[in-house]
């Protein structure tokens, strides 16, 4: 990328985008709604740019990434280690989350009084195996693109579209040599189309992160932070732990890359997503950042990323599991140790559920909370500082996906191999 080139700091990127956070949090708290309201426009025709390129750049990376593999054997390769990355480093996020909940023990009975007022509609049963196959095989892929079904907050049915591309890619690789090479090079080039204007939507990116962070900060007061300080630093210190500790491991160890540079080259990816809360809405950036700037080969983060954006929600599944032992805290249950992995399971189902959009994880709390008997006013506990952790866990999220793209594309190809 040019900014790469430029010689003067303040030409990067990462940098840009760092002093715009820097300014819009002072911001934020000086001009108060007011201040928010004017500036969360931009913040918003940001999202909206990045989720007009989001939908066509799935489907033609994915078709892209699985025609570059090379063979049908070799994609079902690619989708195992890819799968088996995302369910080792979510089952070690629910770990530590447990973990310090436990230790920490934030909850406590006087705090039941902030669960009163509106409650947010939630889910409460996890979807069942045929449900998820049927969410997953699109009966019509173009109204996959655009809908996913009853509730128009949650777009697109990514799930659906990935299959799709998948199933697609896999089609062009079983055509004849001519045809399979020409139909290739359409969608390689499709894809190289879609990411281009996604640099050119990315060089907005510190108008972008400035709105949408200075709104957030003019709209959270301060109180709630106070009441539920133990709460909001037991799900920190464990994302901390876990994107501190556990991944750059996985980064020094299985990707044999620095953790430092490579968090480094991911910059402005990290960014977008602390400041808007969303996988899919940084996702054309993790790409960007991931190929360009992290030199991951496309094949791979063509398929890792996108399905990552929807499926591996590490910092979700962690704050799922701190949330709900919080709330059986606060409720003066005290959960057995069978329950207990009743909830690390269902808070691992509930992060692969959730979309990848602000307050899923939130929404899909309520699976967890049922399967372990507890009540659906419990959300209404953590709602407060729900935001501020959505950012903090969105960010941990896609950087664990890129640290999957990274390790699955060493997997893929070792040196001499
Ligand atoms: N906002 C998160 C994401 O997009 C999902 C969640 O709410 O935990 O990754």
């Amino acid at each position: 990328m040019e900014e790469q080139t430029s010689l003067r700091w303040w030409g990067k990127l990462h940098w840009q985008i760092f002093i715009a956070m820097g300014l819009a949090i002072p911001f934020g708290f000086w001009t108060g709604v007011p201040g928010a309201e004017a500036v969360g426009w931009m913040g918003e025709l940001f999202l909206r740019l990045l989720k007009m390129v989001v939908v066509p750049l799935i489907l033609f990376s994915i078709i892209s990434g699985v025609c570059g593999v090379g063979s049908v054997s070799g994609v079902g390769r690619l989708g195992l280690k890819t799968v088996l990355y995302y369910v080792l480093t979510s089952s070690a996020a629910i770990m530590v989350g447990l973990l310090l909940a436990n230790l920490i023990h934030p909850g406590d009975p006087s705090l039941q009084v902030l669960a009163g007022g509106s409650q947010p509609e939630v889910a409460t049963q996890a979807p069942s195996l045929s449900e998820l196959l049927f969410r997953m095989v699109p009966e019509n892929p173009v109204e996959d693109m655009v809908y996913s079904g009853d509730d128009p907050t949650r777009g697109p049915n990514i799930l659906g579209l990935i299959f799709f591309a998948v199933f697609f890619g896999m089609g062009i690789l079983a055509l004849p040599k001519e045809r399979r090479d020409r139909a290739r090079d359409m969608f390689e080039t499709m894809f190289a189309v879609m990411m281009k204007i996604t640099g050119w939507v990315i060089r907005l990116a510190p108008l972008g992160v400035f709105a949408l962070l200075a709104d957030v900060v003019g709209h959270t007061g301060f109180d709630a932070f106070v009441a539920l300080g133990a709460y909001m630093l037991t799900v920190l210190a464990a994302l901390l732990i876990h994107a501190l500790v556990t991944l750059p491991l996985i980064c020094l160890l299985v990707a044999r890359r620095n953790p430092w540079k490579y968090a480094q080259a991911l910059s402005p990816a990290l960014a977008t997503a602390f400041s808007s809360a969303s996988s899919n809405a940084a996702l054309p950036l993790t790409m960007e950042s991931v190929e360009k700037r992290g030199g991951v080969p496309s094949r791979i983060s063509s398929f890792v990323l996108p399905l990552g954006a929807t499926v591996n929600m590490d910092g979700t599944a962690l704050y799922e599991c701190v949330a709900v032992i919080f709330i059986a805290q606060c409720y003066g249950v005290d959960l057995s140790f069978s329950q207990q992995l009743v909830v690390m399971l269902t808070a691992l189902l509930a992060s692969i559920g959730a979309a990848g959009i602000p307050h899923a994880g939130l929404v899909m709390m309520g699976i967890v909370l049922t399967a372990v008997g507890l009540p659906l006013t419990g959300i209404g506990l953590i709602l407060a500082v729900d935001r501020i952790l959505d950012m903090c866990r969105t960010t941990v999220n896609v950087f664990s996906d890129s640290i999957g793209a990274a390790s699955v594309a060493r997997l893929e190809s070792p040196p001499g191999g």
